[in-house]
């Protein structure tokens, strides 16, 4: 086997890690509709992230990457199968329980950066903890943290028309990880932003994930799903591969999913 590919796993051999996971799925199914207009997005979906990795996830349009984030992130309920963090089930947690975790747990990054028009980049990035009854002031303090993290803070004060898109991604990135987050749930973050942005968004995401934070990223960009940890291809609704470079070449090429 040339060892400048990554080794194929076949499904399932991930379920000796599970205990380990902060993010996991199992058996996620997620439809709308019915009879003839019947849609299924998540065919039996099942993927375990660990705390510090980034999984990538890749596939077609329509082929349920942005499903499998949304349920990931609570934000939709699968119609089958499990969703847990840090070991809890989703389904067992109250409204207020889910509401507190979105609030406090997860950071959601989306391609169009969804920052607040009329708050500065610092505003935007103490939003959640002010939301979260924050003082102000520390809210301000943990913000402007999160700025200097991502190499932004020396654009706080700006708004974001008087930003770049490479620069509100930052922002967007900045306010996903603020505080005590542990999952980041970024949907083609680099999406509309050109090859030297979208590797420094993958940077700070890789950094993120330094600090202990779980990550799952949709892309397009093979080069940059080449440095995530693990590759998921989604075709259809069902996760058809699972590519785990080798322990010993993290920076392993990506080898192209398989034509069916
Ligand atoms: P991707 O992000 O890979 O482009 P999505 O997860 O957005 O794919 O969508 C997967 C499939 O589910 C698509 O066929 C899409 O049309 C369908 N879908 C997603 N959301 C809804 C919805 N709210 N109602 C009906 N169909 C939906
Ligand atoms: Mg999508």
């Amino acid at each position: 086997m040339n060892p400048q590919f990554p080794r194929r796993v076949a499904l399932g051999t991930m379920a000796g890690d599970a205990a380990m996971s902060f993010l996991e799925l199992k058996n996620v199914s997620k439809s709308y509709g019915s009879g003839s207009t019947l849609v299924q997005s998540l065919v039996d979906a099942s993927l375990s992230v660990e705390r510090g990795n980034l999984v990538a996830v890749m596939g077609p349009s329509g082929s349920g990457k942005s499903s499998l984030l949304t349920i990931a992130g609570s934000l939709e309920e699968p119609t089958g199968g499990e969703v847990l963090i840090n070991g809890k089930s989703l389904a067992s947690m109250s409204y207020n329980d889910k509401a507190r975790l979105r609030r406090r747990t997860i950071g959601y990054v989306f391609q169009d950066f969804n920052l607040l028009a009329g708050l500065t980049a610092l505003e935007n990035v103490a939003l959640p903890l002010e939301l979260d009854d924050l003082s102000p002031k520390k809210a301000r303090i943990a913000a402007m943290n999160a700025l200097e993290n991502v190499g932004i803070a020396e654009r706080a004060e700006h708004f974001p028309d008087e930003l770049s898109g490479g620069e509100r991604q930052r922002v967007a990135i900045a306010r996903a990880v603020v505080g005590e987050r542990q999952l980041l749930l970024a949907d083609e973050p680099s999406g509309a932003l050109d090859s030297a942005n979208g590797d420094a968004v993958m940077k700070m995401i890789r950094a993120a994930c330094k600090q202990g934070i779980a990550a799952v990223m949709v892309t397009h960009d093979a080069h940059l799903a080449s440095s995530a940890d693990r590759v998921v291809f989604l075709k259809d609704g069902r996760i058809v591969d699972q590519t785990v470079p080798p322990p010993t070449t993290p920076e392993s090429l990506l080898a192209p999913p398989p034509i069916p």
